[in-house]
């Protein structure tokens, strides 16, 4: 249909008389047919931009279009000019090619209309996300003090992410690399700007002395910071590492993306204790899952886990935060898994309650020791409150094990 428009106005224009401006219209219509969207984006950088430009350009554009006149001007065409014969026709050939060149372009620009109307409703259907695993192949990033590689741990960490995002129906995932390959840091920005997503993920592992230690979410535009907040937000529940903060850096795959993008760095693979974490199966599941619900959290969309599986294993295991060993020492002794919480032990509250002498209640949404309302925190169903508040009630002793700040033991009173 568009090629019988172009056949159209070509044979119009050259009945009518050519310019520049009404041939720069019909090779935008040729350009237009042939999704040459460099061409475009040079002519009209708009049609390119984030959404809230484009609603608010097509607002202008409706009241726009009840002007021809404007309309054509806004395309840099000059149809009320359009003629340069002499000849006698001129008044009608003129009108004609008015006719032509104004319908052409409310048709044009109807078109638009309706095509970012679609994209913004497919934008709002589906949020793309480029996860990308950082080095590969010849480049294994940072070496650890056991020989074990960042570009390992990267790859690793996106394809779990891939795994916990994919089955959400408001995102498409896409990953830079799904394999021990190597790609150019403008390979990387290229496919997200390409696509164009609307989050950038770079996920690495730090390295320094070995003594360094902690997480760190970095963006480069200031526009990507609040992502990097809440990433980082979500990141140190998870990992229970050094909060370093959310930062300014300068790196090329978020320097040079155009949409919002951040670069984690989860810990530092160069200290023994980090790196010994950031390759255990439990510990990249939780960092993965944080990751994914901050990214859910950030672009607003529901978080929809989908535990991912693979064939003929256990479905992962995936708890929210990092988990601790609580030991209760009496005659009927017992292990409990409690969590860490931003530096503060979680522990079910009624086994090790009851199993220390304790009265476990229950009061609109809070547990009660021996009738008193503490803090909670439900996780999967259980009722956990702080390893503090649980001991300094029931009158117990608490210890955490320096060598090994994931164990607890709890002593009760006689
Ligand atoms: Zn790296």
């Amino acid at each position: 249909m568009l090629y019988d428009f172009i056949i159209d106005t070509m044979h119009t224009l050259f009945k009518n008389g050519l310019t520049l401006s009404s041939l720069g219209a019909v090779v935008f219509l040729i350009l237009k047919q042939r999704k040459m969207k460099a061409q475009l984006r040079k002519f009209l950088p708009w049609m390119f931009q984030d959404d809230n430009e484009i609603k608010a350009y097509m607002a202008n554009q409706i009241v726009i279009m009840r002007n021809q006149e404007i309309i054509m001007r806004g395309m840099g065409l000059e149809p009320w000019t359009a003629t340069i014969s002499s000849e006698k026709p001129q008044a009608t050939a003129s009108l004609s090619s008015r006719f032509y060149l104004s319908s052409w372009a409310i048709t044009t620009y109807a078109q638009l209309a309706n095509k970012y109307t679609i994209r913004r409703y497919s934008k709002m259907a589906k949020k793309r996300i480029v996860i990308d695993a950082g080095h590969g192949n010849q480049d294994p990033g940072a070496i650890g003090p056991t020989g074990k590689k960042e570009k390992d741990f990267n790859l690793t960490m996106a394809i779990k992410l891939d795994a916990l995002l994919k089955g959400n129906p408001n995102l498409q995932v896409s990953l830079t690399r799904r394999t021990d390959v190597f790609l150019e840091l403008k390979e990387r920005v290229s496919v997200a700007n390409k696509m164009p997503a609307d989050l950038f993920i770079s996920i690495h592992a730090n390295a320094a002395s070995s003594s360094a230690n902690g997480t760190e979410t970095f963006y480069n535009r200031t526009t990507s910071a609040p992502l990097a907040g809440v990433i980082q937000r979500h990141m140190l529940a998870a990992t229970g590492f050094k909060d370093r903060g959310a930062r300014y850096g300068n790196f090329a795959v978020i320097r040079d993306t155009k949409m919002d993008a951040v670069l984690l760095e989860v810990g530092f693979i160069s200290n023994p204790e980090e790196e010994k974490k950031l390759f255990q199966d439990d510990f990249q599941n939780r960092v993965a899952l944080a990751v994914a619900q901050g990214i859910c959290e950030y672009l607003g969309v529901p978080f929809d886990v989908q535990a991912p599986t693979v064939p003929g294993q256990e479905p992962v295991k995936v708890t929210p935060y990092p988990e601790m060993s609580v030991t209760v020492h009496t005659a009927a002794g017992s292990t409990y898994t409690g969590y860490n919480v931003k530096g503060t032990t979680w522990v079910p509250s009624r086994p090790i309650g009851e199993l220390i002498g304790g009265r476990i209640g229950y009061t609109k949404g809070k547990v009660t020791i021996n009738g008193e309302a503490v803090e909670t925190m439900n996780i999967d169903g259980v009722g956990y409150v702080t390893a503090r508040d649980l001991t300094k009630l029931l009158d117990a002793r608490i210890f955490w094990d320096k060598t090994t700040p994931s164990r607890v033991e709890i002593y009760p009173k006689n």
